[in-house]
């Protein structure tokens, strides 16, 4: 008999490996309790716009994210964001982000973009770094204890902090090296210093946008994939969640919609709090496990925004705003502009408490980051959604027993480049 693999979760990395175990002949059962596929790389309507209601974009690394959607027949949606920058608003200041650093870190310290925004002090400080002697680095230092020694506190917390608590939604000082990619302490040894690592990471990243989005919203990628998964043989289950698993005589009881589900194999690609209540054995991944982010999304009726005053988005630091980051969304996507007709999609994301409505910051907040005023008259229409587990923690071991796999966020990845590139080791 073929082997029964249940997919627990419709979400990209579900589906992704839904699709790979019935593209190998396994009879394949995908179950999602929400009534859409892709979990939060999924659309909503607001003011007669769809839009993305979780990811909006990914990241060109590897290429990988763009096979797939070759592979999918979205090609030729694929669109680059504008070419305008990120700016950070802090309480003292509002500045665009460097455009030549990684993770912030500066590769060319004294440049003028630089210099504005750390001064010329720290500014030359940084570039001497290249010249200080590395000492041992140990696997586990963080971010924060790294960059403030080697390159300064103004580099740590003017440009570095802002591009990772958007990602990591923690502070610098809490953030392993090894957190972002296991190997970069290694990496770090072998290329001396900080700012040389960063300039060959630099290296390493294709020429041009560093994220993709796709016309429509990068949901039609998920909206592909859960199509090409039952076009492969798998059964979509939506609407109906697991509510319990045990492990019975070697293999896997799931109830769900009322009924017992049966499998060899189970592919677990929830949000890691809801595969730590279904599997309570897993192993905890370091950092805990229940960070949440609320994501409100604003249409407004203000042409004061034509100008894309703040670029493509703001990334807030030092408690100026309770929203920890905007995206200009009609600024960053042609596409959406168009859709639009003259009205501005903003995103805010906020970390919160399970239930916590931030809806009302978001008025008040949008202005200050936008630095425009802006009243709620202007406002068309409000959405909020919040998600579980905005910034899941690495898992060392993706197969802990036999015949369990952990994908995507219960694996730890964050990001449609991190599930995708995964999901390709897996398939090889
Ligand atoms: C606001 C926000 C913005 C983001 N922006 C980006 C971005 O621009 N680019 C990027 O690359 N990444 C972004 N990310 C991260 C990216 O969205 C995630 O890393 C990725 O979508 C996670 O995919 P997943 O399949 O692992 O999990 P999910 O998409 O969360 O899928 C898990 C699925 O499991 C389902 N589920 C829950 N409980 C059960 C149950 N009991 N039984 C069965 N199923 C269940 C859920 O309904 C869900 O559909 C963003 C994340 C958030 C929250």
């Amino acid at each position: 008999m073929a082997e029964r693999v249940l997919v627990l979760g419709g979400g990209v990395a579900g589906l992704l490996a839904a699709r790979r175990h019935a593209r190998r002949g396994a009879l394949v059962t995908v179950l999602e309790p929400g009534r859409r596929w892709g979990g939060r790389v999924s659309p909503h309507e607001l003011a007669g716009l769809t839009l993305d209601a979780g990811a909006e974009s990914f990241a060109t690394r590897g290429g990988i994210v763009l096979d797939v959607a070759r592979e999918l027949g979205l090609e030729a949606d694929v669109v680059a964001p504008e070419p305008r920058p990120a700016w950070v608003v802090a309480p003292d200041a509002a500045y665009p982000l460097p455009r030549t650093g990684w993770l912030g870190i500066p590769t060319r310290p004294l440049d003028p973009e630089v210099r504005r925004v750390i001064g010329l002090g720290p500014a030359v400080a940084a570039a001497l770094e290249r010249s200080k002697g590395l000492d041992d680095v140990p696997d586990d230092v963080t971010v924060g204890a790294l960059v403030r020694s080697r390159l300064g506190a103004a580099v740590a917390d003017r440009l570095v902090a802002p591009v990772l608590q958007g990602v990591y939604s923690r502070p610098l000082d809490d953030l392993p090296l090894a957190a972002i990619d296991p190997s970069l302490p290694a990496q770090l040894r072998d290329a001396g210093s900080l700012t040389a690592l960063a300039e060959r990471r630099r290296r390493l990243a294709p020429a041009g946008s560093a994220v993709l989005g796709i016309r429509g919203g990068i949901w039609r990628l998920t909206a592909a994939l859960a199509e090409a998964a039952a076009g492969a043989g798998a059964r979509l289950v939506p609407g109906t969640g697991a509510d319990a698993v045990a492990r019975v005589d070697g293999a896997w009881h799931v109830s769900a919609g009322g009924g017992t589900l049966v499998a060899d194999t189970l592919v677990v690609a929830l949000p890691q709090p809801a595969a730590h209540a279904l599997l309570p054995g897993l192993p905890e991944p370091p950092g805990g496990v229940d960070r949440r982010v609320a994501l409100v999304t604003l249409v407004l009726d203000a042409p004061e925004l034509d100008e894309a005053p703040r670029g493509t988005g703001v990334l807030a630091i030092g408690g100026v705003t309770r929203a920890k980051a905007l995206t200009h969304a009609t600024a960053k996507w042609a596409w959406l502009r168009e859709a639009a007709h003259g009205r501005h999609v903003v995103r805010l994301s906020y970390a919160v408490t399970p239930g916590e409505d931030v809806s009302g910051f978001a008025l008040a907040d949008a202005s200050r980051l936008l630095g425009v005023p802006l009243h709620a008259g202007q406002v068309v229409a409000t959405h909020a959604v919040e998600w579980a587990d905005a910034a899941p923690a690495r898992v060392a071991d993706t197969r802990p027993e036999e015949g369990l796999e952990l994908v995507g966020s219960a694996a730890g990845l964050t990001g449609l480049a991190a599930i995708v590139g995964a999901e390709a080791r897996a398939e090889a």
